[in-house]
């Protein structure tokens, strides 16, 4: 399988499905998205070096992580992956998650999609508003691993 997304940075939310994803599937590989259409606080090679890290000190053996661009399904496809994960929060992911699923099964009908129910402690969580957090000088160590802390504070010289 793989987890594709951004993961600007990596948060627990982010860690709690690739943690799930890893007992569903044999090998999971990190897609960290190289030019997502977004502003990007890190980048390419430091978002993977904050979710490799991430999966090191939680063990997860099967899991990798790797930069890709173009289409998901393409880069789906290349690897020899037969399923995308991605995280669904309460409503909010549905909507964008449920187009880009019948888009993908267009492009690429033999790649199946399945969502994982975010956790309900995460279920508020999103790289976004951690960063807005983090700037604003709020406490953000319950939301992502020490590591990553230490990098947003840098970024943002707190
Ligand atoms: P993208 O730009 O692809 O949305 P993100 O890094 O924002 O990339 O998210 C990657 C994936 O992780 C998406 O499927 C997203 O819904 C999911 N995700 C993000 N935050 C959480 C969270 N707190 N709990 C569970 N899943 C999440």
């Amino acid at each position: 399988a793989i987890y594709p997304g951004s993961f600007d940075p990596v948060t627990h939310g982010h860690l709690d499905i690739a943690s799930r994803a890893s007992r569903l599937f044999d090998k999971v590989v990190v897609g960290v998205y190289d030019l997502p259409a977004k502003h990007l606080l890190f980048d390419t090679e430091e978002r993977i070096s904050l979710f490799t890290k991430a999966v090191e000190n939680l063990k997860l053996t099967n899991v990798t992580v790797t930069p890709y661009n173009g289409l998901t399904v393409a880069f789906a496809r290349q690897i020899g992956a037969q399923v995308i994960v991605r995280g669904l929060r309460m409503a909010s992911d549905f909507e964008h998650e449920f187009e880009m699923a019948l888009m993908n099964k267009k492009i690429a009908p033999g790649v199946e999609l399945v969502c994982l129910m975010a956790s309900l402690e995460f279920q508020f969580l999103s790289s976004s508003l951690l960063k807005e957090v983090c700037q604003l000088k709020g406490n953000i160590s319950s939301l992502v691993p020490p590591h990553v802390e230490v990098a947003l504070r840098e970024k943002f010289n707190i």
